[in-house]
């Protein structure tokens, strides 16, 4: 890969993510050539997903050209390539363009979705991982119900407009209120030729709770506010197999749907080359408080892929935004130290709490002193993820999307944009 050799010890990083950006951004370029790869060329806001998924943004909005964080930045370089693996004995990095020498590697690679092995629903459900992928959702969504206008068989139209969610995450559950606001407003004025109150939200959870990691008040209060918006919520019930049709779970309930959305969990996604010794739980990699891979010089890990191994966190961070933010910032800092001969510091997580939105002034908020729900929740729910979004211009879009949206009731991205198909 071509990358000038300059006299700067040279830090190559994959993925900019909520980590890699992080870092990449706040390494101190007098001192370090900083190289940043990634498959594509834009970060993505992850946690907005399920909005492009239901045609209440716009892709572009929620993505950002990662070039242009970086315009004008000396000594930093972007390549758009896809990282096989490392050699850690060489101190290389094996790429789709080509092999590149690092002094300092860091993976930031995030997290895949995990199906635990079950191939049927791989093969079968959509998953909202990537920006590719809620797009093709969307299309998805409204394609059914342009074909359910086709079918007078009651079944294939109930199969069209079921809508199978599993798990009840934060994703699970945001997707769900989202749905649920596209039924109730939206498309009765769309599709006046099809009886709207016959399709049905069906919100499928293996543990006894939705939002299993957020309080119990806020779990209560979102299955309230879910069941206000009509959405069927079944907790304790394991999806077991999907043939595309028929969803067949371990309770007494089936249900026919041609739309299983899988939100059910994710595994990290870590790059060749590691010993076995270094994938931990979750498929990913462990590391120690100052986010270094173990037995491979120089090598860290960090974000979704990494697992901070320390006598607090026995089970690492959970797979969150704000901890893959602060670590990216934290190994920056640590960086930054080390060429001004100061001690490093180890990581430790500021818990800022978390939040999930279920709908229109329907949010729950779990800070660490303070837990609250309702119109002042989805506000500040709003107003974190605004101020999260990279780029003004992309926050600017929002804003006006959501004002919007807030005003006429309406989504304004109903467009099928995949390849025509008879
Ligand atoms: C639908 C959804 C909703 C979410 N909602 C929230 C939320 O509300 N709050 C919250 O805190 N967190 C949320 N998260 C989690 C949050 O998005 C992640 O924790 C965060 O993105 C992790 O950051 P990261 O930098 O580790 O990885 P990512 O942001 O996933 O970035 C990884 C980057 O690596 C690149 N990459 C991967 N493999 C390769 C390769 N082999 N070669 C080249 N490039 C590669 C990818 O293209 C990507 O750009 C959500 C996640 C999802 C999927």
């Amino acid at each position: 890969m071509n990358i000038p050799e300059i006299d700067l010890q040279r830090v190559v990083i994959i993925g900019g993510g909520f980590a890699g950006l992080n870092l990449a951004k706040k390494l101190n370029k007098n001192h370090y050539q900083v190289v940043l790869l990634d498959k594509n060329n834009y970060h993505t806001f992850q946690p907005l997903l399920y909005q492009v998924a239901t045609s209440g943004l716009e892709p572009d909005s929620i993505a950002y050209p990662i070039r242009r964080t970086f315009k004008n930045a000396a000594n930093f370089h972007f390549r758009v390539t896809e990282v096989y693996g490392i050699n850690a004995t060489e101190k290389t990095v094996n790429t789709s363009t080509g092999a590149l020498r690092y002094d300092y590697f860091v993976i930031a690679t995030g997290a895949k979705t995990n199906f635990f092995g079950m191939d049927s629903l791989e093969n079968n459900s959509i998953s909202m991982k990537s920006l590719v992928e809620s797009l093709d959702l969307r299309s998805k969504i409204i394609q059914n119900f342009e074909k359910a206008l086709y079918t007078k068989n009651l079944k294939e139209q109930e199969a069209l407009m079921n809508f199978i969610i599993v798990g009840a995450g934060p994703t699970g559950v945001e997707l769900a209120g989202a749905l649920a606001e596209l039924k109730n407003h939206v498309l009765p004025k769309d599709y006046p030729d099809l009886d709207i109150r016959r399709m049905k939200i069906h919100l499928v959870e293996a543990a006894p709770r939705i939002l299993a990691p957020m309080s119990e008040v806020a779990s209560k209060k979102a299955h309230e506010f879910l069941k206000k918006l009509g959405v069927h919520i079944w907790t304790n019930t394991l999806v077991t197999d999907y043939d595309g049709t028929l969803v067949t779970t371990n309770g007494k309930t089936d249900f026919y749907s041609e739309t299983l959305i899988w939100a059910a969990g994710v595994k990290g996604n870590p790059v060749e080359g590691l010993s076995e010794e270094n994938i931990t739980r979750g498929n990913r990699i462990e590391v120690n408080d100052f986010l270094e891979v173990a037995g491979k010089e120089s090598v860290f890990a960090m974000g979704d892929v990494a697992l901070v191994h320390s006598n607090d966190t026995p089970n690492g961070h959970a797979m969150l935004g704000s901890v893959a933010m602060q670590q990216g910032i934290h190994l920056a800092n640590n960086f930054n130290r080390l060429v001004l001969d100061k001690k490093r510091k180890p990581f430790v997580y500021n818990d800022k709490g978390t939040m999930a939105t279920v709908g229109r002034n329907l949010a729950v908020v779990d800070l660490p002193k303070f837990k609250f729900q309702g119109f002042f929740a989805w506000f500040v729910w709003m107003f974190v993820h605004l101020m999260l979004l990279v780029g003004f211009r992309n926050k600017v879009i929002v804003f006006i999307n959501w004002a919007w949206s807030y005003i006429r009731f309406d989504k304004g991205t109903r467009l099928i944009v995949r390849p025509y198909k008879e």
